[in-house]
């Protein structure tokens, strides 16, 4: 049977991008990809990409502080809003760019519109024209959820939109307690906002190292944002032009806008997979093997549709793995173990492996850690700790996980990651001499265990 494509794939983010652009250029896979909306995805266009270029702006008001306690003469106090999100809007752009170009080049096909799923191997597209592939990649990514049951929940915005916003606020509402929330927390209160969160777990970040995510909120805390945990939102209503909010302990409050990070779901619907049998899982996710196959055997899919891990470099590692499995030749499973990530507060929170409350569950382990002043800090009289934390199993030596909390945590824990990964045990970073002065050198100077369980 003959097909007009080797491969469409539907949605052009990091892992629909980097599938296509592998099968095309390395395989020699007759390649169309469909994106409804702009190139890039979320990465790219409302996500990792212009929140780090948000979480850079947010970070010169501290440091013009620190400047001025360091002796220099400098003066931070005002922050051009729209100066910096017309620039950031022209970086998007130009990024979008280099993604279209990079699939142009490597022969992709690209259609401007949405495609859906006719069958095993037709694809629909929103012109009404109908294409046929022997494979099809799904790579469709995952949509804001805002909370049911609020009154007036629409009034508030999601990450999507704060990129676009008229006018930086100048009092905020944050509602969450994940990546996204505590991120954002940071950013508009770096950038000059009165910042205020809602969580309504007791600590933030669940599923992180416990001691690790009491260190954040302290520090979070200290920077000046308002952190309200056992706390929710459950009515708002516009007042005079601002939001007006009822919280769960009773606290009544204006804002000038309320942020909802909240959670995010697959976008699986509407697009003719359950019709065709593939298998969905109860987040709507789609369900794949270790091959990102699923259960329609011509149909696969990468990234956050299937709700692994969702973060962009697993997604690109999956759509890679898709295309050198399938038109390469060589099955290569994704691997979705020890995945390094950070998360951008201020300061930044990088973490692999194991926390010690999941390691404490499945081993005998030590922990190593240390929280202290670091001397950039303690020179200006500023209170802000550092945590280097090693978790090791006493059996084998290995070490299970590492947190870090400190400015650059993210950039840290990506050459931790690596060791890690390597089976590196704790002797190994004993035997690595350290580099001083520098903060991260308590990773291989740390001898006596804080405790063991
Ligand atoms: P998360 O799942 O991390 O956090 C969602 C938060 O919303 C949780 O604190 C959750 O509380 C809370 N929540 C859920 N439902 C409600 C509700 N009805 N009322 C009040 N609170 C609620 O999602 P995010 O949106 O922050 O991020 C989505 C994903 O994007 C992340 O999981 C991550 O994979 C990725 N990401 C990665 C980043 C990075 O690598 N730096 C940055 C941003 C996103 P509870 O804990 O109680 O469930």
């Amino acid at each position: 049977m003959s097909f007009d494509y080797d491969l469409f794939v539907i949605g052009g983010g990091s892992g629909g991008v980097r599938a296509a652009r592998i099968a095309a250029s390395e395989h020699g896979a007759k390649v169309a990809l469909a994106e409804e909306y702009r190139m890039g995805g979320t990465c790219v266009i409302r996500g990792c990409v212009p929140k780090k270029l948000m979480v850079f702006a947010s970070g010169y008001s501290q440091r013009i502080e620190d400047a001025k306690a360091y002796g220099w003469n400098a003066s931070g106090d005002s922050f051009d809003w729209p100066q910096f999100r017309d620039h950031l809007h022209t970086e998007l752009d130009r990024l979008e760019g280099i993604y279209r170009s990079g699939l142009d080049k490597a022969g992709v096909e690209i259609f401007d519109e949405r495609a859906v799923v006719a069958d095993a191997h037709t694809v629909k597209l929103a012109s009404g024209k109908t294409v046929t592939a022997k494979h099809i990649l799904i790579a469709t990514g995952g949509h804001v959820v805002f909370p049911q049951g609020i009154a007036g929940v629409e009034l508030g915005i999601s990450s999507n939109e704060v990129f676009h916003l008229e006018e930086l606020p100048k009092k905020i509402l944050i509602i969450g307690g994940g990546y996204i929330a505590c991120e954002f927390a940071c950013i508009f209160n770096g950038l000059g906002s009165d910042v205020t969160q809602y969580y309504r777990g007791d600590q933030i970040l669940r599923g992180f190292d416990e001691e690790a995510r009491g260190l954040l909120a302290e520090e979070i805390r200290d920077r000046g944002v308002d952190l309200h945990l056992g706390t929710n939102v459950i009515e708002m209503e516009r007042r005079d032009g601002r939001v007006w909010t009822k919280a769960t302990n009773g606290r009544e409050d204006v804002f000038d806008q309320v942020l909802f990070a909240t959670g995010r779901a697959p976008n699986s619907g509407g697009l003719g997979l359950e019709e065709l049998g593939v298998e969905l899982g109860r987040n709507g996710q789609i369900v794949v093997d270790e091959y990102s196959q699923s259960t329609v055997p011509s149909i696969f899919a990468v990234g956050d549709v299937t709700d692994r891990i969702n973060l962009t470099p697993v997604a690109i590692r999956e759509g890679h793995a898709f295309a050198d499995t399938v038109f390469g030749g060589t099955p290569r499973p994704s691997d979705h173990e020890l995945v390094a990530s950070a998360i951008f507060t201020q300061p930044e929170y990088g973490s692999v492996g194991m926390t010690e409350e999941e390691a404490r569950d499945k081993y005998r382990i030590e922990v190593y850690c240390a929280s202290f002043r670091p001397m950039q800090n303690a020179f200006i009289g500023k209170s802000e700790r550092v945590l280097f934390k090693l978790i090791v199993d006493q059996d084998s030596r290995k070490v299970l996980g590492c947190h870090i909390i400190a400015e650059g945590a993210g950039e840290l824990i990506q050459m931790v990651g690596i060791a890690i990964k390597m089976g590196a045990t704790k002797e190994d970073f004993d035997r690595t001499v350290a580099v001083h002065p520098t903060i991260s050198e308590e990773l291989v100077t740390m001898r006596t265990p804080v405790r063991t369980a």
